[in-house]
C-alpha cells in the first residue's frame, strides 16, 4: 500500500541534533509530535542565536522556516518528547504537571560545544495538557521572547527566544485570541519540579538517573566529587542565589516563583506574569494571582531557597544513608542560601554604585539610597543610571527626574561621595563602569504591552521590533531611542500583569 501513501514533506536538516533525554527512562516523558497547525506565518526569527546555535537554516525560505518552528514539520534527527514534572505552586504540591503544551524537539550543541534545548511551547495538547488546550496566545508569545531576550542582553541567565511564529487558529482564552508557537531555546528544561515527579512516586532509581543526568550536563566538574550530590545541591543552591541578586539588581520581578519554574541549569525559565519594576517599592507585585505578594519583589530570595529546601528534600536519600545525617547536611546546605545571596548582592550592589573597593559600611550605603528611592518612589532604572552621571562630575539635581524633584537626594549623595573619595577609580572610568552595570533600557511594562496590543489588535509588530531593538543593547545611550528610557506616564502605568495560559 505504500505507493498510495502521501510522500511526506523530507524533513529539513538544520542541525546534527541529539536527544539525550529522550535515552533516559520512557516514564520520563512522552513521546508524541507537535500537532500540526492551520497557516503557519513567521513573525520573528532570531538569527543572531540561530548563528550561535550552528543551525543551518540557509536552504529554508520564511514558508519553510515558519513550518518547522510550528511543528508542521520535524527537523531531521528530531525526537518529539513531552517532559514529566511536577511542581509547588503557590506553596501546593501538584503530583503531575508536565508540558502540557509544549514539546522538545532535541538538542543541538551549540558553537561554544554547549548542548541546548529545542523546544516548542504552545505545540498541542500532550498527555500533560490536563484541561488545557496546549495551544500559547500571541500575546504571551511576543511577551517571552521581549523579556528573555532582554534578560539575555542584560547578562542575566535565562533561556531564549529563538522563533516565534502565528498558528492561524484562534485560541480561546477570556476573548479569542491569534494563536502562536514561541520555539525556547535552554541549556535544559529540567527543573525542582522534575524531581519532585519522582520523589513523590517513590523513585529513587529515577531521582539518581535524573541527579546524574544534570551533573553530566550542567555540573561536569562535580562529577569526581566525594559526594556528587551533595556538591550538586551546593552548586545549584550557588547558582540561583547569583540568579536571584541579578534579577533584583535589574528590578525584575519573576511573578510565578514556583518549583516546575525553577531551572536546574540556573537559568531564569518562564516568563508568564514576569515584570520590571519602574518605581521602586520592595512590596511591588504585578502577577494577577499572586494576591498575596509571595513573589513580590523582596521576596524573591526567600522564594527561591524555599524552592531549593524542595529540591534537597528529594536528594535526601542520596545525601547519606542516615537519615537524620541527610537531613543535617541539606539543612546546612539551604541556610548556606542567605549568605550566598547576601554575598551576591552586595557585589553587585557595589558595581552599580561604582565602588571597586570593599568597605564595612557598603550594605547600609546601599540599604539608605533604597530608603530615599522607596520614600520619594524614585524610578528604580533611571535612578541608579542617573547616578554614573552624577559620578562623572554632575551635579545630581541635573542628573535627571528622580534627583531633581527634591532634595531628599542630597545627604545620601554626600554620604556617597565622601565614599568615592576613598576609591582609587578616576571619575570618567568609574562612570563607565557604572554604566556598563546599570542599564539605561529594560523591557518597561507599558512598552511591552503597547508592542503587544499592536500586534495582536492590528498585526503592526513594528513596536515589537523596535523594543526588541532596544533591548538588545540595554547599556548604551542609544539617543534615537531616548523615549524608551522612560517611566510610564500616569495613564501609562500598568499595574498588573497575567499569565500565558
Ligand atoms: P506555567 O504557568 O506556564 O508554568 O504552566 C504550568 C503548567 O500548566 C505546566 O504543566 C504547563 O504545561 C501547563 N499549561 C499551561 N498552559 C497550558 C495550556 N494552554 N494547555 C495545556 N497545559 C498548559
Ligand atoms: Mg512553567
Amino acid at each position: 500500500m505504500e505507493h498510495l501513501s502521501t510522500p511526506a514533506r523530507p524533513r529539513p536538516a538544520i542541525a546534527a541534533m541529539s536527544s539525550s533525554y529522550a535515552r533516559l527512562p520512557e516514564h520520563f516523558f512522552a513521546r508524541l509530535d507537535p500537532t500540526p497547525v492551520a497557516t503557519p506565518r513567521l513573525i520573528k526569527f532570531n538569527r543572531p542565536l540561530a548563528a550561535e546555535l550552528g543551525l543551518d537554516v540557509g536552504g529554508l525560505d520564511e514558508a519553510a522556516l515558519a513550518a518547522v518552528f510550528a511543528g508542521n514539520l520535524i527537523p531531521d534527527g528530531a525526537e518529539p518528547i513531552a517532559q514529566a514534572y511536577a511542581g509547588h505552586q503557590f506553596g501546593h504540591f501538584v503530583p503531575q504537571l508536565g508540558d502540557g503544551r509544549a514539546i522538545l524537539l532535541g538538542e543541538v550543541r551549540d558553537v561554544n560545544g554547549r548542548l541546548r534545548d529545542i523546544q516548542l511551547k504552545g505545540s498541542g495538547r500532550t498527555p500533560f495538557s490536563r484541561a488545557g488546550d496546549g495551544r500559547a496566545a500571541l500575546g504571551p508569545v511576543l511577551r517571552e521572547y521581549l523579556i528573555s531576550e532582554a534578560m539575555y542582553a542584560l547578562g542575566i541567565p535565562a533561556t531564549r527566544a529563538l522563533a516565534a511564529v502565528t498558528t492561524g487558529e484562534p485560541v480561546y482564552r477570556e476573548q479569542r485570541l491569534p494563536g502562536a508557537i514561541l520555539t525556547r531555546v535552554a541549556a535544559s528544561h529540567v527543573r525542582v519540579g522534575t524531581f519532585e515527579y519522582f520523589a513523590a512516586r517513590g523513585d529513587g532509581d529515577a531521582v539518581r538517573r535524573l541527579a546524574d543526568y544534570v551533573i553530566g550536563r550542567h555540573y561536569r566538574e562535580l562529577a569526581q566529587s566525594r559526594q556528587p550530590y551533595l556538591a550538586l545541591l551546593q552548586a545549584v543552591i550557588e547558582r540561583h542565589a547569583r540568579l536571584v541578586a541579578l534579577w533584583m539588581q535589574v528590578g525584575f520581578i519573576h511573578g510565578v516563583m514556583n518549583t516546575d519554574n525553577t531551572s536546574l541549569s540556573g537559568e531564569t525559565i518562564d516568563f508568564g506574569p514576569c515584570a520590571f519594576m519602574d518605581a521602586y517599592d520592595p512590596a511591588t507585585v504585578f502577577s494577577s494571582i499572586d494576591g498575596r505578594g509571595r513573589y513580590a519583589y523582596a521576596n524573591q530570595a526567600a522564594a527561591a531557597q524555599w524552592n531549593l529546601a524542595r529540591f534537597a528534600e528529594t536528594l535526601l536519600p542520596l545525601l547519606d544513608p542516615i537519615p537524620e545525617r541527610a537531613l543535617e547536611l541539606a539543612n546546612e546546605a539551604i541556610t548556606g542560601f542567605t549568605a550566598r545571596f547576601d554575598a551576591h548582592w552586595l557585589t553587585g550592589m557595589r558595581e552599580k554604585l561604582g565602588l571597586a573597593t570593599a568597605e564595612d559600611g557598603d550594605g547600609e550605603l546601599v540599604q539608605a539610597l533604597l530608603e530615599v528611592m522607596h520614600l520619594t518612589a524614585a524610578d528604580f532604572t533611571l535612578t541608579f543610571r542617573g547616578l554614573a552621571d552624577v559620578a562623572s562630575g554632575a551635579h545630581h539635581a541635573a542628573a535627571g527626574a528622580p534627583f531633581a524633584e527634591t532634595g531628599v537626594f542630597d545627604e545620601w549623595i554626600l554620604r556617597w561621595r565622601s565614599r568615592l573619595a576613598r576609591e582609587p577609580r578616576e571619575a570618567a572610568e568609574r562612570a563607565a563602569a557604572m554604566r556598563q552595570v546599570n542599564p539605561a533600557f529594560i523591557p518597561r511594562n507599558h512598552r511591552v504591552e503597547q508592542a503587544i496590543e499592536a500586534a495582536v489588535e492590528r498585526e503592526d509588530f513594528l513596536p515589537f521590533n523596535d523594543l526588541l531593538t532596544v533591548l538588545s543593547r540595554p547599556y548604551e545611550a542609544q539617543a534615537a531611542f531616548a523615549a524608551y528610557a522612560n517611566p510610564p506616564a500616569p495613564g501609562e502605568r500598568v499595574l498588573q500583569t497575567f499569565c500565558g495560559t
